[in-house]
């Protein structure tokens, strides 16, 4: 598949064709289209297994990024060797180039329970990693896990989006499930959620209080992620048409 002929893709046509369709045949659609220039990201986050599950069973073997930032629970990392185990997963690990401890000091953060500046500290050991790995992997189609019901900057949200600072095209396959759609699959094919959702995790990033919280009833997912900041995205998820309005 050349660049021109992806180029090409009515992304109008296939938003509306997968506006219907069951998540798995999208990628289906993605693995048909895209083959071994196909990857997904992943936080390894509290339903992650859902779309890492899917993905693997219809490409085993398939490219997984997770960005270790470095500031993460130890949770999440039991977490990811628990679904690496159990299905052979072939992830691909970028880290921050910062040593952690180090990176506090430098950048003035005296309290490693909260961060004074989200922006740069997601900037230096989130997105850089990030797209790192999107660079050196330059992947044609990349398959990610959000969905329009975890906060109102996904509402809007498409299908298949071209990422131009990314190079590629960004597919959600999850989209239009809901959390309850989710924990369906995650129950019918017995998979883990993370250990933390148990404890009012709904989403989760990184181990401090300002970056992640567990959230009260009726709060929406991501409210729980940089609480009390004007942020709900990291950067990775947000990038749609340009690096800067790059989505982590
Ligand atoms: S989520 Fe928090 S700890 Fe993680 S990179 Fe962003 S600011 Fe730093």
């Amino acid at each position: 598949m050349t660049a021109d002929t992806l180029a090409k893709l009515d992304l109008p046509s296939l938003n509306q064709m997968f506006e219907s369709a069951d998540p798995a045949r999208i990628v289906e659609w993605s693995v048909a289209q895209f083959g071994e220039d196909l990857l997904m990201s992943s936080s390894f986050g509290e339903d992650s297994a859902a779309l890492i599950h899917m993905a693997h069973r219809i490409k085993p073997g398939i490219r997984i990024i997770f960005v270790n930032t470095g500031y993460h629970f130890p949770e999440t990392h039991a977490f990811l060797e628990q679904l690496r185990l159990r299905f052979n997963l072939n992830i691909w690990t970028y880290r921050t180039r910062n040593d952690p401890i180090a990176y506090l000091h430098h950048a003035g953060e005296e309290n490693p329970a909260w961060r004074k500046d989200i922006t740069a500290c997601c900037a230096a050991n989130k997105n850089e990693p990030f797209q790192r790995a999107m660079k050196e992997l330059a992947p044609k189609g990349w398959l990610r896990g959000i969905r329009r019901d975890e906060a109102k900057t996904r509402a809007g949200r498409q299908f298949i989006e071209w990422n131009q600072g990314y190079n590629c095209h960004a597919i959600s396959p999850l989209l239009n499930w809901t959390a309850r759609e989710v924990h369906a699959y995650l129950k019918q094919h017995d998979l883990p959620r993370h250990p933390l959702w148990e404890k009012g995790y709904a989403s989760i990033g990184c181990n401090p209080l300002s970056c992640t919280r567990p959230i009260g009833e009726g709060e929406d997912p991501r409210s729980g992620r940089w609480a009390g900041q004007d942020k709900v995205e990291c950067g990775i998820n947000q990038y749609k048409n340009s690096l800067d309005s790059a989505n982590l």
